[in-house]
This record gives structure tokens, C-alpha cells and sequence, in this order.
């Protein structure tokens, strides 16, 4: 039994004792002059599968049976699963999302507050009790979190995702959850031996060394998971004995999404022009410096491949690589951005105007790797302009 508040919770692994329990809390009840909404109280049957019949009475009032129950503000489903779980929290969400662009679209302000203001309103939302539920992949959080980047970067819906996340340096919710779940972890295993958590830890702990997972559900396999996946299985072997370091484990986490990420840029053939560039994962500099907002989402959208250009247009009329020639000059070339930026003559004029005669003399993939790579703000800025008058003329076609 679990009581906070004004709630409380019966639990039991059998309907029979269950209905004993519920005599027993009625007898206390009656004899401390306590009513007992019997409205407001709801069974809920963990099961998979088919739904068992069973009955419950308290005062012979029989007792609504539910899918679903929610408790300190976390839906619990009968079938163990935290699928509506996360989709409930990403549609309560989605309203605090709706109220941060409110905001967004009134104030002027810089990629990073920006950022910040969203963790605070929408990423406490959608990480609210990440502690339990973690482990589930969350996809329609990270639809809340991806729209949120798209906006801020103004790209299309089709951008790639780890360009999403590289352009401005974060992690995914479901690389967040997992080091919500590991400070919890460590919370419990500190704690005295005694609590009831530590105590539910145990259970489930011993489960784990029987092999009991429960098809991957069992909380403590999902914390040895994480673990075992970050090469940190000592960890886990000595949680016991040793000194165990939040930072050590949250860092570990980080880099392994990092290194997965890297790895993703480099093997995609889409990404083959972002791949050149982008090295870290952090937020670029260029986002906040270049003030006009037009140069810079121009700048953004090229870099994201979130653009107009053949080589990303054939990618939906399903046309070879090779035959995703630019319409824009006879030279039949493939139009891709070192063809865009460096070589197409029709943007000559513009190109003189705002580009260094160095990158367009002999231009080079290594001249557009450092173009990209500029540190000089004035230098990215122009390349910036560059990219938005000479798509405004390619439009103009
Ligand atoms: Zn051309």
C-alpha cells in the first residue's frame, strides 16, 4: 500500500487478497468516520493480452476496472507499456510548444536562449517522469524536440536529423532520458537499505540475475543495458562496493551519441557535403553572429541540405546521382553545392561580388571544405549572402 496525499494505492498480486484489502481499508475507514469516494477509486489489471474478468466491491458497490490510471501525474497502461505513456506527455507538450513559438515569434532572441527557454518550458514537460518510463524509444517526444529545432533553424521537415541536432549541439530527448535514469539509478542504490524503493530495486534486481527481464521492461536490466552499451559494465558488476560517479557515466553517454553521430555524417551519401564541414557537435557560431535573419536561415538551409538544389530535388523523382544535372547553365554538371557555390557561371556576377577570388579561381572540393570552415565572420556572412541572392536568382529562372 502506497499512500501520498490524499491517495492511495493498493497493490496486489492476486484479486482475492486485493478484495480483502479493499474490506479492510472499508473497516478503517467506517471506524475513523472516513467515506471512501468509491467514484474516484479505479482497479486497474496489469496484463497482457486479453483482459481478465474479475470483480471488486467496496460497501457492495462494484468498482470501475480501467485501461489506464494516472497517478502523481504519470499514465500508467494496463498492458505495461509506456507507448501512450510518452504520447500523452508529448501532447501536453506540444501545447507548452505552441505557447514557447508564441514567444519566439515577439521577442528577438539567440539560438541558445532560445534553446534554453525550451528546456525549461517543453523539455521538463517531455522528461517529466523520464526517471521510470526512460528507456522507451519516445518517438513522438522527439517529433515535440525536432520540431522545436526545425523552427529555430527554419529548415524543412525532411532534414536530415543529425544535421538537426550537430547545427545546434543537442542531444536527443531519448540520450537526455538516459542520463535522467542513471542519476536515479545512483539515487537508489545510495540510498538506505531500507526504503521501500531500494527495497523494490532489490526485487527487480534479483530478477535480472535470474535472467527475468520481462521482455527487456525489467527497470534494472534497462539501467544494466545502458550501462553494458557504454562499456561501463564494471559499473554495474561492483554497484555495490564502489564509489560510483555521476559525471563519469553522464560524460560516457554523451560521447558514445557523439561518436554514433559522427559515424552517421560520414556514411550517409546525403550528407556527403555536411560531412565535410562539420566536425564537432556544438552549436554553430554563424546562427547567432549573422544578423539578418534572410542570409542566415539561406546559409542554414544549405548547409542541411534543405534546399532546392538537383541533387537533393532528384532525390524524390527518384533520379541517379549522376543524372541530377543543373538547369541553370549548359555545362552539364551535377547541380550540387560545390557546383552551386563555386562553379556555376550563371551566379558569376554575384559570386564576384561576394566571395573571394581565391575559392572561385581553380575552385576545388578543398576550397569549399574551407569556405565552409571560415572562422572570419565577414567571410561567412558574405558566403551567407552569396547563397541567398544566388538562389533568389535561381528562382528567378
Ligand atoms: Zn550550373
Amino acid at each position: 500500500m502506497i499512500i501520498f496525499a490524499d491517495d492511495g494505492i493498493l497493490f496486489s498480486s492476486n484479486p482475492n487478497t486485493l478484495q480483502t484489502m479493499l474490506n479492510d481499508m472499508q473497516r478503517y475507514c467506517e471506524l475513523w468516520g472516513l467515506k471512501i469516494n468509491t467514484e474516484k477509486t479505479k482497479v486497474i489489471i496489469f496484463e497482457k493480452g486479453r483482459h481478465t474478468r474479475h470483480d471488486f466491491h467496496i460497501n457492495n458497490i462494484q468498482l470501475e476496472i480501467v485501461n489506464s490510471i494516472k497517478y502523481l501525474g504519470v499514465h500508467f497502461f494496463k498492458n505495461n507499456n509506456w507507448y501512450m505513456t510518452q504520447k500523452r506527455i508529448a501532447q501536453h507538450a506540444s501545447f507548452s510548444l505552441h505557447n514557447l513559438f508564441i514567444v519566439l515569434n515577439q521577442i528577438d532572441l539567440n539560438a541558445c536562449d532560445k534553446c534554453k527557454l525550451f528546456d525549461s518550458l517543453v523539455g521538463s514537460v517531455l522528461n517529466y517522469s523520464a526517471e521510470v518510463w526512460g528507456n522507451h524509444p519516445g518517438a513522438d517526444i522527439e517529433r515535440i524536440h525536432t520540431k522545436f529545432c526545425r523552427k529555430v533553424l527554419q529548415v524543412k521537415t525532411s532534414t536530415n536529423l543529425d544535421c538537426l541536432y550537430g547545427e545546434l549541439g543537442r542531444l536527443p530527448m531519448s540520450v537526455m532520458r538516459k542520463i535522467i535514469m542513471i542519476r536515479y539509478w545512483i539515487k537508489i542504490i545510495t540510498s538506505s537499505h531500507t526504503s521501500m524503493l531500494y527495497r523494490v530495486y532489490s526485487m527487480l534486481m534479483t530478477d535480472v540475475e535470474n535472467n527475468n527481464t520481462y521482455n527487456g521492461t525489467n527497470w534494472a536490466h534497462q539501467i544494466k543495458c545502458i550501462l553494458d552499451n557504454i562499456g561501463m559494465s564494471n559499473i554495474w558488476i561492483n554497484q555495490a562496493g564502489s564509489n560510483i560517479i555521476f559525471t563519469n557515466i553522464k560524460l560516457r553517454i554523451i560521447e558514445i551519441y557523439k561518436q554514433t553521430w559522427y559515424s552517421n555524417i560520414n556514411n550517409s551519401p546525403r550528407l556527403e557535403t555536411y560531412s565535410l564541414f562539420k566536425h564537432e557537435f556544438t552549436i554553430e557560431p554563424y546562427i547567432d553572429f549573422i544578423k539578418e535573419k534572410k542570409y542566415r536561415i539561406a546559409l542554414t538551409q544549405l548547409r542541411l541540405s534543405s534546399h532546392q538544389l538537383e541533387i537533393e530535388r532528384g532525390r524524390y523523382t527518384n533520379i541517379e546521382r549522376n543524372d541530377r544535372k543543373c538547369k541553370q547553365c549548359d555545362m552539364n554538371l551535377v547541380e550540387n553545392e560545390f557546383h552551386f557555390i563555386l562553379v556555376c557561371p550563371k551566379f558569376r556576377t554575384i559570386r564576384n561580388k561576394y566571395l573571394k577570388r581565391y575559392y572561385c579561381q581553380w575552385p576545388t572540393i578543398n576550397k569549399l571544405q574551407n569556405l565552409f570552415m571560415e572562422k572570419s565572420k565577414r567571410v561567412v556572412t558574405n558566403l551567407a549572402k552569396y547563397i541567398y541572392f544566388a538562389t533568389k536568382a535561381r528562382l528567378d529562372v
